[in-house]
């Protein structure tokens, strides 16, 4: 722990204990927007394989894969990321070779990461992986389990879990206890790896990022470049203060956040937007969030349940609206949904767009125009049109979520800073230069806040915005003439 306070010293941090709230990361200096507060490389990490859709072991790309032939479990991309991953993979790979094909078949990317963290502990012990300050099974320790909050059932199938990792390990000094409780440190400590658009690719264990607290309304943003995770500043953060990532999307109401927050990390938030909980404030944005739309189109009000309970009232112009109404088209949604989430799955684009449009004129007759439940419509859409390459109907919808981004995900955000990116690439597509410059501006000045200027990521996108300003002034010179 020693180890670990002097190199955070360095980068102006510091780890706190408190005995009511466990760890927190404190600064020691003054931080600026899009200043990088920490990053640290995975203690062990596995790419989201499926059986269909395997990735790269060490930069979980997808293209050009090689399976390893002699586990026939773990692919490669190319000699580079197979020498990478080489010392590890060496002792992995002769016990994933011992294994029944059936065995094999069950060994799921949780598994094999609690695999390769027993096999990373021992190659340390042994130095033949050296350990760093930043990088060593101790700060694994240090992290919180939960065990004491676990059902049952949980309990069960974490044993389960743990005999199948004892039994490819094979280790006489290893106790199938303490892996069990290791599952369920991956449980609330682990991260999703995702890439620069924030789509999930693999799972890591940060033991350093996990010591940052939550708060519905944080200071700081956690974004990967390939495998590093990388913590910046969102906001200016004073010395002494704690660095605080969401855990959750911070667009949901604050019951369904307190909801996910408890069942998945054991704890009820007390950052400043949860406290306000059961007042006018939040009982207000509730109701925008996930409540109804006035009768009235033209009016923007928010509806509560009247206290007879015969309906909703709107708390703008005095309307009620009837709670049989209400209810028909809450139900109509819910079949069309069901029968939308199937059609996505089986993979039926033109279906499933047919589907999510009747969701969509339902839910704007039903709900407030800043609804998340809308949003969450839109961004389906978008992505289904994106999918038939629609883009001018992409473009729609994309534009229309943008307005309840900027609500939702105020400052810095990344997912802001992305719809804006799209929105960009769209206009751009399309031929609306002007349109395209505006978003692609937007997109930049939020995105080097989140992600910084040096990633590939990010020069690909001021190039895009470099040439639609070439373009730009080409039509304008053109015009003049
Ligand atoms: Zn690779
Ligand atoms: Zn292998
Ligand atoms: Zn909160
Ligand atoms: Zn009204």
């Amino acid at each position: 722990m020693e180890e670990l306070q002097t190199s955070l010293e360095v980068r102006g941090l510091s780890v706190s204990n408190a005995p009511d709230k466990g760890r927190s990361l404190i600064t020691t200096k003054e931080l600026y927007p899009g200043e990088v507060i920490i990053s640290q490389e995975p203690y062990v990490c596995v790419p989201n394989n499926t059986l269909t859709e395997p990735r790269c072991d060490g930069c979980f790309s997808k293209r050009n894969l090689k399976k390893c032939s002699a586990c026939q479990i773990v692919w490669y991309c190319g000699s580079t990321c197979q020498k990478l991953e080489w010392k590890l993979h060496r002792l992995e790979c002769l016990a994933l070779a011992k294994l029944d094909k059936e065995r094999r078949m069950s060994v799921t990317p949780t598994i094999r990461m609690m695999v390769k963290l027993y096999l990373k502990r021992k190659l340390q012990n042994e130095k033949v992986i050296s350990t760093t300050a930043m990088d060593n099974y101790e700060l694994v320790k240090e992290l919180v389990s939960h065990m004491s909050d676990i059902d049952e059932k949980q309990l069960v199938l974490y044993a389960q879990m743990a005999n199948l990792v004892n039994l490819i390990l094979q280790s006489p000094d290893i106790d199938i206890k303490e892996i069990a409780e290791n599952f369920s440190k991956f449980s609330c400590n682990a991260h999703s790896i995702c890439d620069s658009e924030l789509r999930p690719q693999g799972t890591g264990l940060y033991p350093v990022v996990s010591i940052i607290n939550h708060s519905c309304l944080p200071n700081a943003v956690l974004v990967f470049e390939g495998r590093l995770a990388v913590v910046r500043a969102v906001q200016r953060i004073p010395k002494d203060a704690e660095v605080l990532i969401s855990y959750v999307d911070t667009a949901e109401s604050t019951m369904n956040r307190q909801k996910t927050l408890k069942e998945q990390y054991f704890f009820t938030c007390t950052c400043p937007r949860c406290i306000k909980v059961g007042q006018y404030d939040d009982i207000k944005e509730s109701a925008i969030l996930e409540g109804y739309r006035c009768r009235d189109k033209a009016c923007s009000g928010f509806l509560l349940r009247e206290s007879d309970d015969k309906g909703f009232v709107c708390q703008q112009c005095g309307l009620i609206r009837n709670k049989e109404d209400i209810r028909r088209i809450v139900s109509d949604i819910k079949a069309l949904s069901d029968k939308a989430l199937k059609s996505t799955s089986s993979s039926n684009p033109q279906e499933a767009l047919i589907l999510y449009k009747n969701i969509e004129k339902l839910q704007k007759e039903l709900c407030h125009r800043f609804s998340v439940s809308l949003m969450r419509t839109w961004e389906k859409l978008l992505e289904i049109l994106m999918q038939l390459e629609e883009w001018k109907e992409a473009l729609k919808f994309c534009r229309l979520t943008i307005p309840v981004y900027e609500r939702v995900y105020p400052g810095f955000h990344p997912l802001l800073g992305l719809q804006y990116y799209s929105c960009g690439k769209l206009e751009w597509l399309l031929g609306e230069t002007e349109e395209s410059i505006k978003s692609l501006t937007k997109a930049v000045e939020i995105l080097q806040i989140t992600h910084g200027t040096n990633t590939p990521f990010m020069k690909e996108l001021l190039m895009k915005l470099e040439e639609a300003h070439a373009e730009a002034s080409y039509k304008h010179s053109s015009m003049e003439e």
